[in-house]
């Protein structure tokens, strides 16, 4: 199978690349086409994920798709943004129709969730890597910045945390369960729910927003030194969901939401104000700590004493290793 008939076969052809809202041309010509209306602005981001480093090499082709596109349009949750458009570079090591159906398959079935319409790419031989591009609009002046964070504001999260990082044991093949809690904690890794709608309806609410990828305490760190305050976390306050608190020892799961990646959900400061109208439509936003002035990012016991936080989030080049 050549490079034209791949990309015709299991990209061009699908229904997640038909267009959609905003896109004016999609896949076959030498760019794509996006509307941009009157008093909206794009918001762009891209993410690659690396074969062994991000994802095990014999990942399940649908579930990689799935994961791969869902990460990428987080981006755009956390902004704000309505996804419109997203571009695909493959690269890989061979064309296996088998692993290419089951990818495309994927892909398209979260695109279709999200509304995102595949409008171009590039395709290449070697080591498996995907690199997404994903556009999105937003009104002019409403995108969920990491610097607006004052003191007085509450930090809040969209829902329950550390179910990525509880996830991975069973992802990586070092744990083997099936049970229902496993199930749940697999699907949330596999398959994160970018918070499309929570995003939108902080436009004009929230002073800063981001989703969580790194670990909560490392992404907070983002917040306090884009906005120049210091957020101060509530152990005691963090949600935990049923599964992970019935799979893992409490010190485990509370490290898993401290400190744990792949969470996908957003982290955001909030006036107290806001809060009521905010739980309202999304009664599983938790309010996890405040923003203080100062910097840095302190987590504090339910007497307010400050505790040493686990080790940070994962970092490419990090002290951590690479
Ligand atoms: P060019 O030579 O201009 O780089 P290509 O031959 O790489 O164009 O791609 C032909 C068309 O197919 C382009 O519209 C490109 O965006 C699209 N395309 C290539 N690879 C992919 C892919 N993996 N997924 C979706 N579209 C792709
Ligand atoms: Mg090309």
């Amino acid at each position: 199978m050549g490079e034209f008939e791949l990309i015709r076969r299991f990209f061009a052809s699908a229904a997640c690349a038909a267009g959609g809202e905003g896109v004016a041309l999609g896949i076959g010509d030498d760019c794509a086409l996006l509307h941009v209306p009157p008093g909206e602005q794009l918001a762009i981001s891209t993410d690659t994920l690396v074969a062994g480093v991000h994802f095990p090499l014999d990942a399940d082709p649908f579930l990689l798709g799935q994961r791969a596109l869902a990460v990428s349009v987080s981006d755009l949750a956390a902004m704000g943004a309505t996804p419109v458009a997203f571009t695909l570079a493959l690269t890989l090591p061979d064309a296996r129709a088998d692993w290419l159906d089951g990818f495309a398959r994927g892909l398209c079935a979260m695109a279709q969730d999200c509304r995102i319409a595949l409008v171009g790419g590039d395709t290449t031989r070697g080591p498996l890597c995907l690199t997404l591009t994903v556009f999105g609009r937003l009104p002019v002046g409403l995108a969920l910045r990491r610097s607006g964070a004052r003191p007085g504001d509450l930090l809040c999260v969209g829902g329950s945390l550390g179910d990525g990082a509880g996830a991975l044991p069973l992802v990586l093949g070092e744990r083997q369960d099936t049970g229902p809690e496993a199930q749940y904690l697999l699907q949330r890794y596999w398959a994160p729910q970018p918070q499309l709608a929570l995003g939108e309806a902080l436009r004009g609410r929230a002073t800063a927003a981001l989703d969580i990828s790194d670990g909560l305490l490392a992404d907070c760190g983002h917040i306090a030194r884009a906005s120049g305050v210091a957020l101060m976390v509530e152990s005691a306050r963090l949600p935990l969901s049923d599964a992970l608190q019935a799979l893992f020892p409490r010190d485990f799961a509370l490290n898993c939401a401290l400190a744990g990646g792949d969470d996908y959900r957003l982290a955001f400061t909030l006036p107290a104000a806001e809060l009521a109208a905010v739980q309202a439509d999304w009664p599983d936003v938790a309010v996890i700590g405040r923003v203080e002035a100062g910097q840095g990012v302190h987590l504090l016991d339910v007497a307010g004493a400050e505790l040493q936080p686990p080790a940070l989030g994962y970092q490419h080049f990090g002290s951590q290793g690479d």
